[in-house]
């Protein structure tokens, strides 16, 4: 079974940042001519219920998110028999709070969750937390809290892009990670098998990543193969690219293997109630 045959971590054009041309229908037939098994839309979220969004986050409420249901069984019918599809969402985990409420979480296939949207400055990074040693510490906080969460062992299926802090680069990543010891890594890692939260290798922040800082991150999923916890891969597209010459997500089956990543959720696990909002 190949690592790529799913991806569920997909934008379409209901997510503010993500490309007009972004249509599930524009996903399904690359999905399908890529040979994809599954995919899952996973668009931006935030419950109202839950007081404190940012901006970004105000207008992609439940209503909005919902908008991909009103013709899904159109989709379902383009994907066919061979292209299963599921419908998720990427919440937020900021300040401290988790962007869901159960009640919500029963409206989707499955629940992703980040934590290191450390772009969001003020937001998800409080301010002051910008340099290397304070965004790694951050990053471990964030993810134990996360993790730890009591949502988490019932409703989050996976942890996306875990420790990369998104909208960082170069050099300042390669530091970040060096200032996360590898007892912290483990202690994440076991808090993530602890509460059945799957790791997700996220290919838009690995190819953003330079190989000394790919190999410090190697240790985070080390520790994560070592505690036993489960992978999916996650092409968090913005738009509707699959191609297996270029697309990087499909680089992520050389990082797979290279790592001897085991734990791979399969399409049956996804589709057959692995899925914890199922
Ligand atoms: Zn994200
Ligand atoms: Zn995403």
């Amino acid at each position: 079974m190949s690592f790529t045959d799913c991806d569920i971590h997909i934008h379409t054009n209901l997510s503010l940042c993500a490309r007009s041309e972004a249509t599930p229908e524009a996903y399904i037939q690359t999905a399908k001519s890529a040979n994809l098994k599954l995919i899952g839309f996973a668009n931006h979220y935030w419950d109202e219920r839950v007081p404190g969004p940012n901006g970004f986050y105000e207008p992609q409420d439940t209503a909005h998110v919902l908008k991909l249901k009103e013709n899904w069984e159109t989709l379902e019918e383009l994907a066919g028999s061979e292209l299963k599809l599921l419908f998720g969402c990427e919440t937020e985990f900021a300040h401290g709070d988790l962007g869901i409420t159960e009640e919500r979480a029963t409206l989707f296939d499955y629940v992703l969750v980040p934590h290191s949207h450390t772009h969001m400055r003020g937001f998800v990074l409080p301010e002051g937390e910008e340099s290397p040693e304070k965004h790694a510490a951050y990053l471990v906080r964030s993810f134990l809290a996360l993790a730890s969460h009591p949502m988490a062992k019932r409703w989050i299926t996976g942890i996306v892009h875990p420790f990369y802090p998104c909208g960082t680069y170069g050099d300042e990543v390669t530091k970040i990670f060096q200032n996360i010891s590898d007892a912290a890594f483990s202690e994440a890692a076991a808090a993530a098998k602890e509460n059945d939260i799957a790791i997700e290798l996220n290919a838009s922040s690995f190819t953003q990543v330079p190989p000394a800082a790919l190999e410090e991150y190697h240790r985070f999923f080390a520790a994560c193969q070592k505690a036993g916890c489960k992978f999916f891969a996650g092409s968090d597209l913005h738009q509707p690219v699959f191609s297996p010459n270029s697309s990087s997500f499909f680089w992520l089956e050389r990082v797979a293997d290279a790592w001897g990543i085991e734990n791979r959720l399969t399409p049956e696990e996804l589709w057959g109630g692995r899925v914890k909002a199922r």
